[in-house]
């Protein structure tokens, strides 16, 4: 199962992502893991990307594909991944098709209200990347990281004047991608309307829309040709 789990920042796709990988026994892959992992072992890629990230600048494809590639290729990849965060742009998506074929894309719908909200609340322990917010994933301890007890921070890019403008980023940039994989006959879409969805209510969303998918595709392999 090769799955990609798109939304806007703040949709819940990698708290979903995260959650629901171990349960198909395939690891989760977030962009933000990629970086964290190649900038921690000071690799020439991860140095690379640090240099743009540091300027609030995305990180060009070619550096994202390069860790990517690498990353897929580990055995415990071998059956399948769950991408979260990448592709973020159609070129991307062509270059991870030369990669790999994906069998699904879980399209978080989330309105600009709920995202807002969610993130200006949002904190991420600084030790292990897990997130919480004060709507719907809030840690045990405050202030304390439920994973490994790490000190939970803001970071940089969710200070409420930041995330106007990642929305509109993600608009722009990745919301024609949805129309990309639409035509791939790929997309589920997963609509979350209620501010108060805890991340459990999500995860469940997600899992019944990849169940729904499953025996879609599989109605249709069994349906009868008329000809
Ligand atoms: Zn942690």
């Amino acid at each position: 199962m090769r799955k990609i789990f798109l939304g806007p920042p703040g949709s819940g796709k990698g708290t979903a992502a995260s959650r629901i990988a171990p349960k198909f026994n395939v690891p989760h892959i977030s962009t933000g893991d990629l970086f964290r992992h190649n900038i921690t072992e000071e690799t020439q890629i991860g140095l690379e990307a640090k240099d743009y990230m540091k300027r609030g600048e995305l990180v060009p494809d070619e550096i994202v594909i390069g860790m990517l590639k690498e990353r897929i290729q580990e055995d415990d990849c071998q059956e399948g991944f769950i991408l979260d965060g990448f592709p973020r742009t159609i070129p991307q998506a062509e270059q991870l098709a030369k990669l790999t074929d994906m069998d699904l894309v879980i399209n978080m719908d989330v309105s600009d209200e709920i995202v807002i909200k969610r993130l200006s609340s949002r904190v991420t322990c600084e030790n292990c990347g897990e997130i919480f917010n004060l709507v719907g994933l809030i840690p045990k301890n405050e202030g304390e990281c439920d994973k490994c007890q790490g000190k939970l921070i803001r970071r940089p890019d969710d200070e409420p004047e930041v995330i106007q403008n990642r929305l509109n980023m993600y608009k722009e940039q990745t919301a024609p991608l949805i129309n990309f994989y639409k035509n791939k006959n790929l997309v589920k879409d997963v609509t979350c309307t209620n501010i108060n969805q805890t991340a459990e209510e999500t995860v469940q969303s997600v899992l019944n829309a990849i169940e729904n998918f499953t025996s879609e595709i599989k109605e249709t392999l069994e349906t009868p040709n008329n000809n």
